[in-house]
């Protein structure tokens, strides 16, 4: 299975870790430094997942999640949020905004490939009960 990650962040760092860590399992990835060319890579990709950073210059997460929502043919994609707000309201705006879930910045090597694939597995089923 070769899967392709659409990461939108905008910290070179933290899309240099996150690249290779999920490299190293065998994804495609491609990434985005800004919500909008975000947007624009989803349409002509069709990304399998979309990990996209809250924390974004010109246009945060919540309104990428939303555009990429507002799409019919982006609707169905996972949007996992990378996120480190510690507070539970912006964790549930994420929500709100259309993403599946969230997972903790800064990331995790040793269990972020996991997080990820349990968003990938429930896209196939039915949708992941809050
Ligand atoms: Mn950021």
């Amino acid at each position: 299975m070769n899967r392709t990650v659409l990461l939108i962040e905008d910290n070179e760092q933290n899309r240099y870790l996150a690249t290779f860590l999920l490299e190293l399992s065998g994804f495609t990835v491609v990434s985005a430094a800004d919500g909008r060319s975000g947007i624009n890579l989803a349409q002509s990709l069709m990304p399998d997942i979309i990990l996209l950073d809250i924390q974004l210059p010109t246009m945060d997460g919540h309104a990428v999640a939303r555009h990429l929502r507002a799409n019919d043919t982006l609707s169905t994609i996972p949007i996992v949020a990378v996120t480190s707000y510690a507070m539970a309201g912006d964790r549930e705006r994420c929500l709100e905004a259309g993403c599946n879930g969230y997972i903790e910045k800064p990331i995790n090597p040793d269990t972020f490939i996991e997080e990820i694939s349990a968003y990938l597995g429930a896209s196939s089923s039915s949708p992941e009960s809050p």
